[in-house]
């Protein structure tokens, strides 16, 4: 039924997991996600679900329990998992980025103590560079380690924790001066630690504080937290990668890849913005016949669906630069920037073929315009997503003269 957003070149494996998600989605997401969003709901049974589904080791390798798929394929898992409800794709998205960063940079005693279980969905992931005093400017952060003998204490406050609570592991970004001297750049000196915890709110861990979850205009269901830490002690060994003063290349890394993600995200939404404004257009009727008959709303159905059409084919692009081993920095930048732009647009367009209605709780367009709007910042705004574009571009096409 669906014509757009189509990817050609899949393997049957790919088809057949593509399938069996989309299959998932149209039973198990859509037609409860509104009504668990209402109630700002954790959707425990959706996520057992995409436990037995194994959606959790998707990218992990197979020796690690995973099953060893591409970016590409997870992209468009979250396509369609976001198109269902966005806030399921959120769940998955902090833990992927975090089991990829292990995968990268960890040592093979970090890989073997957490791939394997959180292939199974048993450990999952949260990362955190943002604090109350930063996001866009990661050089900025304050939080620190200083070592102690064989640990290391933390003390700061993050903020804007995806996952902060029903995580396990979250691996956080602060600032390590020891074997950095005075003066070394910013970035030079940041480690990534990976902090085990138990899940929930409160003092999940001696030295940790997880206070409570954020209220959210929308993105409800999953949690969103801050995190404190006041002489937290984490072992030496969890440094990752087990060198200090890399943490915030391990984190541009991982924050790479889930900007392919977070591209996908728009793509699935705006689809399914898509299909609620076409399948109303032809419902609603005025002076005489289906506003999709008015060649306003078509040229708004036609807008929509080229938009659909264009982040898709961004976004598909993005992954396989990445799969194919290649830097694909400007291509994710590229494909986040335009997929959360179109995606609010189209989002709005379906908003307003819906006339009053879409401003009623009754009608799923209402929970998409809410959502909409945290793809413009998560993962990096658009302004930041411009600079790393246009910093790029200015080095691929130097002035020769
Ligand atoms: C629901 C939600 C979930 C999140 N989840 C996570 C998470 O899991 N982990 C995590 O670490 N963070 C997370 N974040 C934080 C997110 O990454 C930041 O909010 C985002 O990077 C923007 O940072 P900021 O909010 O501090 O805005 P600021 O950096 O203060 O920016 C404010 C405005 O100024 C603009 N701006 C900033 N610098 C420049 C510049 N140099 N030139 C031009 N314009 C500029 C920005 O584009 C923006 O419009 C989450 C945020 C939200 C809302």
């Amino acid at each position: 039924m669906a014509r757009l957003a189509q990817t050609a070149g899949l393997t049957d494996v790919q088809q057949e997991i593509l399938s069996t998600v989309r299959d998932f989605v149209d039973k198990e997401i859509i037609p409860v996600a509104t009504e668990l969003e209402h109630r700002d709901e954790y959707p425990q049974a959706i996520v057992d679900g995409l436990k037995e589904l194994g959606l959790f080791g998707l990218m992990i390798p197979e020796e690690y329990g995973g099953l060893g798929e591409s970016l590409l394929t997870y992209a468009l898992c979250v396509e369609e998992i976001a198109r269902g409800w966005m806030s399921v794709s959120g769940i998955i998205n902090t833990h992927f980025i975090v089991a990829y960063m292990l995968k990268q940079h960890g040592t093979q005693e970090q890989k073997d103590h957490f791939l394997p279980r959180m292939a199974a969905g048993d450990i999952r992931g949260a990362f955190s560079m943002s604090e109350p005093g930063l996001g866009s400017d990661v050089s900025a952060i304050t939080s620190k380690a200083v070592k102690d003998g064989d640990e290391y204490v933390l003390n700061g406050q993050k903020m804007w924790l995806t996952n902060g609570g029903t995580s396990s592991l979250v691996a956080v970004l602060v600032r390590s001066d020891e074997g950095h001297p005075e003066g070394t750049a910013p970035h030079k000196s940041m480690t990534t630690f990976l902090v085990e915890k138990e899940p929930g709110f409160g003092e999940v861990r001696p030295g940790l504080t997880i206070p409570g979850k954020i209220d959210k205009m929308g993105y409800k269901g999953v949690d969103t937290t801050e995190l404190i830490m006041d002489g937290l002690r984490v072992p030496a060994d969890r440094v990752l990668g087990g060198v200090t003063g890399r943490g915030f290349y391990q984190m541009m890394d991982g924050v790479e890849v889930g900007r392919v993600n977070v591209a996908a995200r728009g793509c699935g939404v705006a689809q399914r913005a898509f299909e609620l404004g076409v399948q109303y257009a032809q419902q609603r009727h005025t002076f005489g016949k289906a506003i999709a008959q008015h060649q306003a709303i078509q040229f708004k159905l036609a807008e929509m669906a080229t938009k659909v059409e264009a982040a898709h084919a961004m976004m598909v692009n993005a992954a396989r630069k990445k799969d194919s081993g290649e830097r694909n920095d400007l291509e994710a930048g590229m494909a986040k920037y335009l997929a959360s732009e179109y995606c609010k647009e189209v989002v709005e367009d379906a908003f307003r073929i819906h006339g009053g209605y879409g401003f009623s709780k009754e009608y799923e367009i209402e929970r998409l315009y809410r959502e909409a709007p945290m793809l413009l910042i998560g993962e990096g705004t658009a302004e930041i997503q411009k600079m790393i574009i246009g910093r790029r571009l200015l080095e691929e096409y130097r002035f020769q003269g």
